[in-house]
């Protein structure tokens, strides 16, 4: 099977360079009706924000965007501005809404695995419909860059003749990682006992169990995740392009590697332009938060430069009401000042009480500390008061450290998040990763003590350098001529190409 994949694989793409020949080069583009692109991702916060930030790179360059929220998503980022619609900063992006199966009144649901099952059957049908409706409006859709974990919009692309982009919102280390799994080239380590072993896989740093997306480590309780994770390569070979968000300098080795297996296109860090490649200075933020993201600037304002320590976990990790105690006193304990993001939805039946302490620990820690709901993280991260960042290194947190220059402390929870913090601690040295007790708990005296590791020693100083220096490289990648920059010209050029082949 994967060999025929690589056959057809590298057909396609002879194909597509004997077209080019063929035209001697792009020199047709002019007389091309402009690309509409139609981006779709996972509705989650942490899938979303990447797509966004590509659909406005491509919005950027002139081409035509619509991109695609479910009906409930759209509902909570309204709530979440306070009534005010969703608000892109690009006139040349439309946003349109599916269905995903759930009603909009229904209990905010964490079960992904429902989720991706409605939004195939119910949100697959409604996609099919938006494609004909925007079709027949004369808004011909060009190309579909998807979300990968929907692995079935290929399909959908295939039955309207439109190529499509399978995106990845993790890192290539990740990616590889997977596809190694998935083809059978590198076998799952079950067995409790060889949790120390070292797995081997080209490309990649030697790896550990514990280092590996907890969906392929031994005690992984989401079996169903696995297969949806593993789901996405199954019609990988129906995209007519890969892309990623990531960027060639940050993981050279890795995307070398892939490219002689299944190449991917880098085209991140996906940040807002004003903090990074600055084309759209006026772009400072995502401007589609689940949340309503609180003004905690002017509180920063009044803080002394890379004093404040940031602490986020996401938009969906649950810690337990010992933990966030643990966390709480361990800040405390540290003496700097902390601004930390728990959302509503932290607060479930398992953690009943946890309001009654952050109030009594809130009114101790008033000239201290500072916690919001949800906060423009960006804008955070890139403010001068902002010294650290302590992160469950999901992917985007991980490369909005970086690009923010800041060094981090890393507290995992599940999936790509544990390898994430390898590298970060082992092959970016950006940061450290906080260690659990036995009992899983990450302690308050480990807090306090890798707070002041970063904060007031040399290995900080060290890893604060490193960062600042990632920073530069992730900025050079997406400004003119860098790589991520060039690959996004390259996939543009891409679509234009396809189209005057139809
Ligand atoms: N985020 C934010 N405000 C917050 C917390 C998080 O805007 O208060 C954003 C953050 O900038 C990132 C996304 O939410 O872009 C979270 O994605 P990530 O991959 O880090 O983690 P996930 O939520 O998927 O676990």
């Amino acid at each position: 099977m994967f060999e025929d994949y690589h056959i057809v694989f590298k057909e396609r793409q002879f194909k597509k360079w004997a077209f080019k020949e063929a035209m001697g080069s792009l020199g047709e583009q002019e007389r091309i009706k402009r690309p509409h692109v139609v981006v779709f991702p996972c509705p989650g916060q942490g899938h979303m924000n990447p797509l966004m930030e590509f659909a406005k790179r491509l919005a950027y360059r002139n081409l035509h965007v619509t991109f695609i929220v479910t009906e409930r998503v759209k509902k909570q980022i309204i709530q979440a501005r306070e009534g005010a619609d969703a608000h892109v900063q690009l006139p040349n992006i439309k946003i349109e809404t599916i269905s995903d199966g759930l009603s909009s009144d229904c209990e905010e649901t964490k079960d992904v695995d429902m989720i991706i099952d409605l939004l195939r059957k119910v949100g697959g049908l409604a996609f099919e419909r938006l494609i004909e409706r925007l079709n027949s409006q004369g808004d011909t859709v060009s190309c579909i860059v998807y979300d990968s974990l929907m692995s079935w919009i290929p399909h959908i692309a295939n039955k309207f003749k439109v190529p499509s982009a399978f995106f990845w919102t993790q890192s290539c280390a990740v990616y590889s990682i997977y596809y190694h799994f998935y083809t059978g080239m590198v076998k799952a380590n079950n067995e409790e006992e060889n949790v120390r072993a070292v797995i081997e896989i080209p490309g990649l740093p030697q790896l550990c169990q514990s280092d590996m997306p907890s969906f392929l480590q031994s005690s992984n309780p989401y079996g169903s995740l696995l297969q949806l994770v593993m789901n996405q390569f199954s019609t990988i070979s129906q995209a007519t392009w890969i892309l990623g968000n990531s960027f060639n300098e940050l993981e050279m080795r890795e995307i070398q590697y892939m490219d002689s297996l299944i190449p991917i296109r880098t085209v991140g860090p996906l940040v807002p332009s004003a903090f990074i490649e600055g084309n759209n200075p006026q772009d400072q933020d995502v401007g589609i938060h689940l949340w309503k993201a609180e003004n905690c600037i002017e509180w920063l304002n009044t803080k002394e430069a890379s004093t404040v320590v940031y602490v986020s976990f996401g938009s969906l990790a649950i810690l337990s009401k010992e933990q966030i105690i643990e966390i709480a006193i361990g800040l405390r304990n540290s003496r700097h000042s902390f601004l930390w993001v728990i959302r509503p939805d932290q607060k479930n039946e398992e953690n009943t009480n946890v309001d009654d302490f952050l109030k009594d620990f809130l009114q101790e820690t008033i000239d201290q500390g500072l916690v919001v709901s949800w906060c423009p993280q960006m804008a955070v991260l890139n403010h001068p008061s902002v010294g650290m960042f302590v992160t469950h290194c999901g992917w985007n947190s991980t490369l909005e450290s970086l690009c923010s220059g800041l060094p981090v402390l890393t507290f995992s929870q599940w999936s790509d998040q544990t390898t994430n913090s390898k590298y970060v601690e082992e092959v970016w040295k950006t940061g450290i990763r906080l260690n659990k007790t036995t009992h899983g708990l990450v302690g308050r005296d480990e807090v306090e003590k890798s707070i002041k590791t970063i904060t007031e020693s040399e290995q900080g100083v060290e890893m604060r350098k490193n960062a600042l220096q990632w920073k530069t490289l992730a900025k050079d990648a997406m400004m003119k001529g860098g790589s991520s920059d060039k690959n996004i010209d390259w996939f543009i050029h891409e679509v234009i190409a396809t189209i005057a082949m139809a």
